[in-house]
């Protein structure tokens, strides 16, 4: 490579550097984001275009209303309310919810089957919507992409090696958090959902139910589920102290049992 070149390309990742920098969470931790969030965005969607294309995304649309609206509540008063958020239910019999980078959040009717109340599935939107906001999906894709494929995204090259990580980005999603981005999840999840009014005991329960399923050993049923959000006792324990020292009346919220049945009576339809 040439001396120009070389000095060219430094400029270049010292501007992206400087651009793209990012703060994330309400701890204010500076994490170095190479995507910008126009950016983000454009890879969220080409991801839930994929998704929606080849997943039986749910046609009823007051289930698809209520969990939305559930989802917005905590979203608006994230660290990431500027994003436009989607949530969407595919309606297949897995017990699991995923996000995707810029705020595409997804959740399947086999998850939604097994929660008691609002307060459960506030819990799980939560959780999803925490891993958009410390833009944990980006940095496995920027772990994961390399520099040169995000100098090409970030510069908004339409090329190959953009569709490749796309294609690579799908694969990245799909693997397993990192125990610390779940631990980070839930305690944003935790945080978000106690202040848009929900009861946090109901992101206890929720964790305490995936454990229990975990550990229930019914075969061949358990391998895909939560496989991407490991379940675990430490998890539970942590948010159990996170709230510990929560004033008693946001323990005493109701959990919107009733509001939830209602919901849940819609999806064992033939
Ligand atoms: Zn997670």
């Amino acid at each position: 490579m040439k001396k120009t070149k070389i000095a060219v390309l430094i400029s270049l990742i010292s501007i992206l550097l400087l651009l793209f920098c990012a703060t994330t969470g309400p701890g204010g931790k500076k994490s170095l984001i190479l995507v910008s969030t126009d950016q983000e965005v454009s890879i969220g969607q080409e991801f839930s275009a994929q998704i929606d294309t080849t997943n039986p995304i749910s046609q009823d649309t007051i289930v698809q209303n209520y969990v939305n609206d559930v989802g917005q509540k905590i979203a608006r008063i994230s660290d990431r309310a500027d994003l436009d958020y989607h949530f969407s239910v595919i309606d297949t019999p897995i017990v699991n919810a995923f996000a995707c980078p810029g705020g595409f959040i997804y959740i399947y009717t086999g998850l939604l089957e097994i929660m008691d109340n609002e307060a459960q599935l506030a819990g799980v939107l939560a959780h999803e919507i925490s891993h958009v906001v410390a833009r944990h999906g980006v940095k496995r894709l920027q772990k994961a992409l390399g520099l040169q494929v995000l100098l090409s995204i970030a510069l908004g090259e339409s090329s190959e090696i953009t569709q490749n990580a796309v294609t690579l980005g799908a694969v990245v999603l799909l693997q397993a958090h990192s125990r610390e981005n779940e631990f980070e999840a839930d305690e944003f999840g935790t945080y978000y959902m106690t202040n848009a009014g929900y009861n946090p005991e109901g992101m206890v329960q929720l964790q305490q139910k995936f454990l229990e399923l975990s550990q229930g050993g019914q075969p061949g049923f358990f391998e895909k589920i939560m496989a991407t959000h490991p379940p675990s006792a430490e998890r539970v324990k942590r948010i159990e102290n996170q709230i510990a020292g929560y004033d008693p009346e946001i323990k005493n919220r109701s959990f919107k049992a009733e509001e939830y049945q209602k919901i849940k009576s819609r999806l064992k339809k033939d």
